[in-house]
């Protein structure tokens, strides 16, 4: 097979050509984004409708081969609901969420690893491997398994219970680690190195970055090929960030679009927090963060292997970073479900916990539009 895209480093000038089981630069370590020779003309948003709402309806954005089928289940199209009650309590004019719990497994890590696993399968992968939280460790067992690939899961042995039941659900191996994420990600690439399973671990290889990149692609047609002022994300590896400011950019660039990038502003737990930290000192790489500890457990990522692409991310962008303490993201997240009716997990609490300091220090004023990301479902985590 021949692919029409080609690899550039995020960091050093290396390429690549598309071939294989790409994993990160070899000259540096640091992730590939992927490039595209050409981006698709303005004329297809007219004929767009006649598509099923899937993430797969921009598969010209996408990377896949000409008369390729992805591995789908329908990931993507997920509603952009109104919040009145936060609208009014916060005097702001529009505040929506996009609920992404409305993906398949529960949150939008269905979107990288359908993107990512029809790469490792496309590429003759016969196994996945990764260190998990929770939610991708999900998605990948579920994709992999409709990819028929094995799938083996590291997860810290204190992840939650319903977490892990639905990894066992799909048939992977799950592997409990007495320790954080970081030991699970040593564990995973040891497994990798010996036993030739592809590691699929965030930013690790360059395609589950292109899924995530369909928040950005979705939102904009949602809102008419407009965007907001602001979008809060809830940041862990910094997949969905970094994913949505390559969307924008490459909408403007093809003419899809006008506006400017709406202001990122990345949010995390205090109990890791190493994007605030390094965006509060000026840093432009972020420092690992000691000892992670957060009931948000997609916030967990002591050491994003993203953290200096989030960062310009949101510099470039006019965003801030933001932390919240565990209780008030935890009771943020039972507001919405108390008064706007949507199960949020913990991770997109913590975007309204933000929201509501943002507005009360005057960084987002009464007159902004403003998309808060619930990333995943509530009840997987009780
Ligand atoms: C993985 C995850 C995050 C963090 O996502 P990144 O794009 O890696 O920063 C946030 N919320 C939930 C529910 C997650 O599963």
């Amino acid at each position: 097979m021949t692919f029409p895209w080609t690899l550039a480093c995020s960091n050093c000038d290396a390429t690549s050509d598309a071939a294989g089981l790409p994993s990160l630069c070899p000259v540096c370590g640091h992730p590939w984004l992927v490039e595209y020779p050409s981006l698709p003309d303005p004329g297809l948003r007219q004929s767009l409708h006649t598509r099923p709402w899937t993430m797969w309806r921009y598969r010209e954005w996408l990377p896949l081969a000409e008369d390729e089928t992805p591995v789908s289940m329908g990931e993507g199209g997920t509603p952009l609901v109104r919040v009145p009650s936060v609208e009014a309590a916060l005097g702001l004019k529009t505040v929506w969420v996009k609920d992404e719990s409305q993906n398949p497994c529960g949150s939008f890590k269905a979107r990288g690893l359908s993107a990512a696993v029809t790469r490792a399968a496309g590429g003759g992968a016969t196994a996945l491997t990764l260190p998990t939280a929770g939610n991708a460790g999900v998605a990948t067992s579920a994709y992999g398994a409709r990819a028929g690939l094995d799938v083996r899961v590291y997860a810290p042995d204190f992840t939650p219970p319903t977490l892990l039941a639905q990894i066992r659900l799909y048939g992977a191996d799950l592997r409990l680690i007495d320790g954080h994420i970081g030991i699970c990600g040593q564990q995973a690439r040891a497994y990798a190195q010996a036993d030739g399973a592809f590691n699929v671990s965030t930013l690790c290889e360059p395609y589950r970055l292109e899924g995530k990149k369909t928040l950005g692609l979705e939102l904009a047609e949602q809102l008419g090929w407009t965007l907001p002022g602001c979008i809060l994300y809830p940041t862990g590896g910094g997949t969905g960030l970094i994913g949505m400011w390559k969307a924008f950019d490459e909408l403007r660039r093809a003419g899809w679009i006008t506006d400017p990038s709406p202001r990122l502003f990345s949010v995390q737990s205090t109990g890791c927090a190493p994007v605030v930290q390094a965006f509060e000192t000026g840093a432009d790489a972020t420092e690992p963060w000691p000892d992670p500890v957060t009931v948000a457990s997609g916030l967990r990522v002591p050491a994003p292997l993203g953290g200096k692409l989030s960062l310009r991310a949101i510099r470039e962008t006019g965003g801030t970073a933001i932390a919240v303490p565990d209780p008030e993201l935890e009771e943020a997240a039972t507001r919405l479900a108390e008064h706007e009716g949507l199960d949020a997990c913990p991770e997109g609490g913590a975007v309204l916990s933000a929201l509501e300091k943002l507005v009360a220090q005057g960084v987002i004023g009464p007159d902004e539009s403003v998309v808060l990301f619930n990333t995943g479902a509530g009840w997987l985590y009780r």
